[in-house]
């Protein structure tokens, strides 16, 4: 009972951006034995596709085919897809080997043809190989195995016994008829002429390899005599390179320089394509960076966007109202804090100096301009004045109580006296005109004069709750 492997099939790639290994299965052949196995890769063609990352999601071609025994989860072999041993057919795809679909028919079409070719010419094939062999008997019989030589000996019905050391086999052969030469050569190369050179496509042929096992010589007239269709003579050419001995005449060094050539550009080609497979993979993830920040960037557009919209100017000063109320709110807690620290005696009298100026030269008479309205003041307490334009309501100014916060919404313009009323009470006027948009001014004097002055350079330069920058007088 021979031994069987369970061949499952990957395609494998690094992933150049995560280091992440990708293999997926492309074929499970279930339970083989190494022959049959060997025979089934040969008929299989695979469409190559790019495999994506799990891991980050880019997509590249799979770089190594891996044969993998299931029962024992070991690699049987790896080869690496687009090369001389593996060529892709068609496509755009980054591989250094890739046949155009019309070579690829024309090769199979070379494969499909060669068993019938072989047959036909096989009986002359023979006739050459063994005249050729007979000439130089002695040194023939030399490359032969101590296996093909007990083989040719028992096809002639001369077997030798298998104790029987090479040499002494050689001896036997050595002694054959013209005869008997033929049928034993025949026996002791059918291997190498069935199971190598008839086996494998001859893209595939390894004639390094089996110039080391089977003899220079003798692979070397194989291969040069071997029945090939014309569609496959190219292959020939390329599998004499490696056979072909230095300084054995110009035109064998000739062809050995073009196969060696062939194999440096096959080699560079590889490279590029190594090179290609990287820069395409750098090129994914940076693409992806880009979208990436593309799509920020329209996120962050469209929300611009939408607050645009959604703000109304009126919206906009409220909240630009709202940002000087909570300035203004900071300030005087600021205030109310450095006025503790300041002794008792002093906190009456020590009121900040109001940086605008309360006097406006040559002023209309105040009584016209502020004709029906209320003036709130803020630092004396005394009786309501009035007179027949305007009327003034006065609070002590000490601080902000609710008589203070009444009588500003009484009245349709604040002021402060400034040497006579408390930071507490001063900012929070500021704060309430703030608030309601109404005109604060601000009286250096206490008496009602200087009130209706201040009153109405306040309404002369108010300040729009919602306008920034300077504004000028009007
Ligand atoms: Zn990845």
């Amino acid at each position: 009972m021979p031994v069987k492997i369970h061949v499952q099939l990957f395609f494998e790639r690094t992933c150049q951006k995560c280091r992440q290994l990708v293999r997926v299965m492309v074929h499970d052949y279930g339970e083989l034995t190494p022959e049959e196995a060997d025979r089934a890769f040969g008929l299989h063609d695979f469409t190559v596709y790019p495999l994506r990352c799990p891991e980050c999601g880019t997509e590249e071609f799979p770089m190594h085919i891996v044969g993998v025994d299931a029962l024992k989860n070991a690699e049987i072999f790896r080869t690496r897809i687009g090369t001389a041993d593996l060529p892709v057919v068609g496509g755009d795809t980054p591989y250094a080997v890739v046949r155009s679909l019309e070579e690829m028919a024309e090769y199979e079409r070379g494969l499909a043809k060669l068993a019938d070719l072989f047959k036909e010419k096989e009986t002359e094939f023979w006739k050459s190989f063994t005249s050729w062999a007979a000439e130089d008997w002695p040194n023939r019989l030399k490359e032969l195995s101590k296996i093909e030589l007990s083989l040719g000996l028992s096809a002639v019905g001369k077997p030798a016994p298998p104790e029987m050391s090479a040499a002494a086999h050689r001896q036997h052969a050595l002694k054959l008829r013209d005869d008997e030469i033929c049928v034993f050569w025949r026996a002791a190369n059918r291997h190498l002429i069935e199971k190598e050179f008839l086996f494998d496509p001859p893209d595939f042929w390894n004639t390094e390899a089996w110039a080391r096992e089977y003899g220079r010589e003798r692979v070397l007239w194989v291969l040069l005599n071997f029945p090939l269709p014309e569609k496959l003579e190219r292959w020939r050419t390329e599998k004499l390179a490696p056979l072909i001995k230095k300084k054995s005449g110009a035109l064998w060094e000739r062809v050995r320089q073009l196969g060696q050539a062939l194999d440096k550009q096959r080699r560079r080609a590889e490279e590029l394509s190594r090179t290609v497979f990287d820069l395409r993979q750098e090129i994914a993830c940076l693409q992806e960076k880009l979208s990436a920040e593309r799509e920020e960037r329209h996120k962050l557009l469209a929300e611009v966007g939408k607050l645009r919209q959604a703000e109304t100017p009126a919206e906009r000063d409220r909240a630009k109202l709202d940002r000087y109320k909570a300035l203004v709110k900071e300030l005087q807690e600021e205030t109310k804090r450095l006025y503790s620290l300041l002794p008792e005696t002093v906190s009456k009298e020590s009121v900040t100096e109001e940086p605008q100026t309360e006097a406006v030269t040559e002023l209309p008479d105040p009584r016209e301009t502020l004709s029906g309205k209320i003036v709130a003041a803020f630092g004396f307490a005394r009786e309501p004045w009035r007179d027949s334009d305007a009327q003034i309501l006065w609070h002590h100014g000490d601080k902000w109580d609710a008589e203070a916060e009444r009588l500003a919404k009484e009245a349709d313009v604040l002021v402060v006296l400034t040497r006579f009323c408390s930071h507490e009470a001063m900012w929070a006027a500021k704060e309430f005109a703030a608030d309601t948009g109404k005109p604060v001014g601000f009286a250096r004097g206490g008496g009602a004069e200087s009130v209706l002055l201040a009153a109405q350079n306040a309404f002369r330069t108010a300040i729009p709750p919602c306008r920034t920058g300077p504004v000028r007088p009007a």
